[in-house]
């Protein structure tokens, strides 16, 4: 709820919170499954703001649907056709994450088998790649957001908190997410990052949440867009 109320003070329109966790080990914190999705629909009700959590499995496409505004597909599962599919019967819009290694070709096949399907509200996330890097968890590869608009009329946003996975970087990051055109940027907040169940280490602290939207709003203004 601190985080929701944050969110909107900044000028957010989304709350992005996973109840469903897909995580690298099974013994890390899988999230709060259906309880989570109670708790993402109190701060909707409590803000107004709309919310976006991740879809699994087809299995639980109904029930994440019944709670989200938006569903969000995640890296690992861009190329699960099944539940491509399953998303593209159903008429929530869906938010698209990059796979790890997927080209951008690739990736816009992966919206197409929902679009293939009726389901023509696509928004695409670049969250970056896997290179031969490591001094940020992944290589945030913003030349896409303008080569994508070039291939596709789907808005494109960009997480630099998955993208850079250091606190330290998700301000600049996303400073040049806006500069090179992104529809929407998406962070992970926390108040207290070291407490934080998942991703803590990428996660800002309130107040420095509430800084980055004001420079955003600035740096929109500079390339003569809106935030
Ligand atoms: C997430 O969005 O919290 C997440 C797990 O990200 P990704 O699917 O991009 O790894
Ligand atoms: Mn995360």
């Amino acid at each position: 709820m601190a985080c929701a109320e944050a969110a909107k003070r900044a000028g957010a329109t989304f709350l992005r919170g996973g109840a469903f966790k897909p995580r690298t080990s099974p013994y890390d914190f899988q999230g709060l499954k259906a309880d989570g999705l109670k708790l993402l629909a109190a701060a909707r009700a409590a803000t107004g703001l709309k919310v976006v959590t991740e879809v699994l499995s087809t299995e639980t496409v109904d029930l994440v649907a019944e709670y989200a505004d938006l569903l969000q597909v995640g890296a690992r599962n861009m190329q699960n056709f099944a539940l491509l599919e399953a998303l593209g019967e159903q008429r929530k819009p869906v938010l698209l994450k990059r796979g790890l290694s997927a080209t951008l070709k690739e990736w816009l096949m992966a919206a197409e088998y929902i679009a293939a399907r009726g389901n023509y509200n696509i928004i695409l996330c670049e969250r970056g790649i896997r290179t031969y890097e490591t001094a940020t968890r992944n290589t945030l590869d913003l030349a896409a957001v303008p080569v994508l608009h070039t291939m596709t009329h789907l808005p494109v946003v960009v997480d630099p908190s998955h993208g850079t996975g250091r606190r330290d970087t998700v301000l600049p990051m996303a400073r040049a997410g806006v500069a090179c055109g992104a529809d929407g940027i998406i962070v992970e907040i926390h108040p207290q990052p070291e407490k934080a169940l998942s991703d803590g280490p990428q996660s800002l602290t309130l107040p420095m949440f509430e800084s980055l939207a004001e420079e955003l709003k600035r740096v929109a203004v500079a390339i003569g867009r809106k935030f």
